[in-house]
């Protein structure tokens, strides 16, 4: 990653994107975007649908999985992820820690899939004892869970839950979309039987992309099903376009999946595990930053994921002036969902950003504040970076 270089917009308009996804498009992605359109059955979109998914099942940590890469969103990844596992005689437990778990269960209602949540307060996950006591409770043959809710910034403890999943033989789904590719989300080893995503947040890629791996015993689950409710979704009517894309279902996003294959490609080349140290570095960095400017964090500490921050205001920061301010100085973050709207912002720091990037972030922030007239030693968030980045 170019760690060196300082990062400054080229153009007025082109902003630092640090929402919680879309992260920025770094240029290598944005090329293979706007490669000439190929033809979805010839060998071009072939090859690097082949690259794609062999990419992704390392970046889960799946040997054997099916990986399934679809025009759509994250949203249509749980829809495709519910509905080929849940069959009418099966029972869903869908664990909710936030905006993005509440959302599987509204998914479970509109298809009339039976379902029960098992939620906790916003800023926190579900423990695994409390997994343990619902489990010993009642039975379930689906379990869904989200890695890192994005209104809430908590990720949640996947691999324990998994521990506690194993003696039940249930189907356990992770949604990944603020996770995979910045977490690590081991599949073989932790026995996550769905990692379910999307294009545009740690992967890198401009929003466009369902992104599903099924482990051997999902693929066994969907086969069992008869029928499922979706046609689009159905994963036996990709799955053989997924193997030979030379055969026709529904016409393939062809230059989002050439540029979703060059993602893939820069995450091998980073190597999957400093990536995941590089996420976990940015987050300190940008909290420490943030932290010696006034801010607090929204996200119960002990749940705090590296994907993206929650963070409360110091007093007399009001919500939509800073977040004008920071825009105008070059950042773009997020406001709060739901109940912690215009009492938070929420700052991405996933995918391919560079150090430069966030010092340039934090020197944002500080400038901003100053801007609204507090007082603050000019030097103090970029001091506090320095303190934990060294390239
Ligand atoms: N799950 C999580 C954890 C998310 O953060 C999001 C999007 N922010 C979604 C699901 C839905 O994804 P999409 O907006 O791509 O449909």
């Amino acid at each position: 990653m170019d760690g060196i270089s300082p990062w400054r917009p080229t153009m007025p308009q082109d902003k630092l994107l640090l929402i919680p996804g879309p992260s920025p498009v770094v240029p290598r992605i944005l090329d293979a975007l706007a490669l000439p359109t190929v033809s979805h059955v010839g060998p071009d979109l072939g090859h690097d649908l082949k690259e794609a998914c062999e990419n992704l099942r390392k970046i889960v940590f799946c040997e054997s999985g099916e990986p399934f890469i679809v025009a759509g969103a994250g949203t249509l990844a749980m829809e495709m992820a519910l509905l080929n596992t849940a069959g009418p005689a099966d029972r869903v437990l869908v664990i909710s820690q936030g905006y993005f778990g509440d959302r599987m269960a509204q998914i479970c209602q509109a298809f009339g899939v039976g379902h029960d949540v098992l939620a906790c307060e916003w800023g926190r996950a579900v423990t695994p004892a409390d997994l343990d006591r619902r489990l010993k409770a009642a039975n379930y043959n689906v379990v869904f869970c989200t890695h890192v809710d994005t209104s809430t910034g908590a990720c949640a403890p996947v691999e324990e839950y998994s521990q506690v999943l194993e003696k039940t033989g249930a189907i356990f789904i992770v949604d990944g979309v603020c996770a995979t590719g910045g977490i690590p989300e081991r599949m073989d080893a932790w026995g996550i039987d769905i990692v379910l995503s999307a294009a545009q947040k740690c992967l890198g890629t401009p929003p466009g992309l369902a992104v599903l791996v099924f482990s051997e015993r999902a693929m066994e689950k969907r086969r069992a099903l008869a029928a499922v409710p979706a046609y689009y979704s159905d994963i036996l009517r990709w799955l053989p376009i997924m193997h030979d894309p030379s055969k026709y279902f529904s016409t393939p996003c062809v230059n989002e999946i050439r540029a979703f294959a060059e993602a893939t490609r820069i995450i091998i080349e980073e190597g999957i595990e400093d990536r995941f140290e590089r996420h976990d570095l940015f987050a300190d960095a940008i909290r420490s930053g943030l932290e010696a400017l006034g801010f607090s964090f929204f996200t119960d500490a002990r749940f705090e994921a590296s994907t993206l921050s929650v963070v409360r205001y110091p007093d007399g920061v009001e919500d939509k002036a800073f977040r004008a301010g920071l825009n105008a100085n070059g950042v773009v973050v997020a406001g709060g969902l739901g109940p912690t709207a215009g009492q938070v912002f929420r700052m991405g720091h996933m995918g391919n950003l560079t150090s430069a990037q966030v010092r340039f972030a934090i020197e944002a922030v500080e400038k901003t504040l100053a801007g609204l007239g507090l007082s603050i030693k000019a030097g103090t968030g970029r001091a506090a970076v320095d303190g934990i980045l060294t390239a």
